[in-house]
């Protein structure tokens, strides 16, 4: 089959070998990776071993902590508030009992085939170079609140992951440079890239190599036609006939949904980041500060402190001064870091769906058109286990993940 897949991020790439590997022919439709799309600046974790949606009850406790700080972990921009309340409705829905239940088992359903899937697509392209296999740390500042956590923890282990809960001295000997943490786990199977934005950009080239095509345009509209599918783009060149579409654009996927009928819940939750020159940070693996709202990880390119969550849509400059406070919190568990000069900073817009779980699957009006967008916060770790699913849903094979939780018609 023709394919054309609109979107060159990381879970288009992902796609495109998937489809590729099956002897189809993928035509790629990407402008040149727009400003801000986070397969460039994230920060580079496999976390397969998260099972926790969005709306959980962890966020639920920090929550009113968050909103009383401008720079804090999550804002809404006042302005926005109009835009993003049918979202809000939604997260609130997401967040009783039983929906974080269906959540958490989406999730893990998706999540505990997304290390293998990597495996076998960096593998079969002889990239297995870019995973590092240090694990992940989770560290608390406070004793009482990592406490508060047990239930996570607990359900992590439930579903077979391994948590290893640290003491003091194993911690020091572990991360020497971390400061005024009083618990630490340290999940050993999950793992990070060398560089998400060097990982794509050897997808692409490998992709481009074993014979995909690549249109430089933006796509306009998708028009259904009988006997094929024509996608339209901004450019000069013609309208491309196709058997069938993938969109993967990421947060800018929603305007093309919206053309075919389908009225996707997908905002962007703004993210922003700090990149160090390599081995500031003087940390071994990635690490999540609980209830701060950023991680750091140690990517080969440099030390990067990212996260954050900002409601304020695609269109609105950066507001980096949340980036400062960011940094500001982390000097407190890394204090040799304030002598440091200022570090490369960036925003990207993650593309999320209330209930955490991203949309897989097929368009409401005709099956030729499969939905790959609104992985959130985990759009890198899912990108391989999507493809997968997207080249299975694309031959009517069903692989091992229920598809139901994922499909574009649950809203
Ligand atoms: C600060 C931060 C940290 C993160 N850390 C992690 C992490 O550690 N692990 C993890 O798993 N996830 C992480 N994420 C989330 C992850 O980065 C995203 O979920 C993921 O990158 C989404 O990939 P995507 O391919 O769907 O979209 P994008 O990266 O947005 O790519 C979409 C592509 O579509 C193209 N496009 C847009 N419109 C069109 C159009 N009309 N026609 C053609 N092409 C179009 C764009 O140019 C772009 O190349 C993080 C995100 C942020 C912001």
């Amino acid at each position: 089959m023709r394919v054309a897949i609109i979107g060159a991020g990381i879970v288009g790439l992902a796609t495109a070998h998937a489809l590729l590997d099956r002897g189809h022919e993928v035509v790629l439709v990407e402008p040149g990776a727009k400003q801000g799309r986070p397969t460039d600046g994230n920060a580079g974790w496999i976390a397969h071993t998260d099972v926790m949606p969005l709306a959980s009850p962890k966020a639920w406790r920090n929550l009113p902590r968050w909103l009383m700080d401008p720079l804090g972990p999550l804002t809404i921009r006042p302005g926005y508030l109009p835009h993003l309340a049918p979202w809000l409705a939604r997260f609130l829905l997401a967040s009783s009992p039983a929906r974080i239940k269906a959540s958490i088992g989406a999730i893990r359903s998706i999540n505990a085939e997304a290390l293998p899937a990597w495996r076998s697509l960096l593998s079969s392209l002889a990239l297995d170079g870019h995973l590092r296999e240090n694990g992940i740390l989770s560290v608390w500042r406070h004793r009482a609140d990592f406490l508060r956590s047990q239930d996570i923890i607990e359900r992590q282990r439930g579903f077979g992951i391994g948590a290893e809960i640290l003491q003091p001295q194993e911690l020091a000997k572990l991360e020497p440079a971390l400061h005024d943490v009083e618990a630490a786990v340290l999940y050993p199977d999950a793992c990070h890239v060398s560089d998400p934005a060097v990982l794509a950009a050897d997808l692409l080239r490998l992709a481009l190599e074993r014979g995909a095509m690549l249109v430089g345009a933006h796509a306009s509209r998708i028009e259904l036609q009988d006997g094929a599918i024509r996608v339209h783009t901004d450019g000069s060149c013609p309208a491309l006939g196709v058997d069938q579409v993938v969109v993967a654009a990421g947060i800018w996927s929603r305007a093309l949904a919206a053309q075919l009928g389908d009225r996707i819940p997908l905002h962007t939750e703004r993210g922003y980041n700090a990149t160090y020159p390599k081995g500031t940070f003087g940390i071994g693996r990635p690490i999540m500060f609980e209830g701060e709202g950023f991680v750091t990880t140690p990517l080969d390119t440099g030390d990067r402190v990212g996260g954050a969550v900002e409601f304020a849509g695609i269109e609105a400059a950066p507001n980096h001064s949340r980036t400062d406070a960011m940094v500001q919190r982390l000097t407190r568990f890394l204090p040799h870091l304030k002598s440091e000069p200022a570090a490369k900073r960036w925003m990207g817009f993650r593309p999320s769906i209330p209930d955490s779980l991203p949309v897989i699957g097929p368009a409401g009006k005709d099956r030729r058109v499969i939905y790959a967008f609104g992985h959130g916060h985990y759009g890198l770790t899912q990108a391989a286990v999507t493809a997968q699913m997207v080249a299975g849903i694309i031959e009517g094979r069903p692989g091992s993940v229920d598809e139901s939780p994922f499909s574009a018609q649950r809203f």
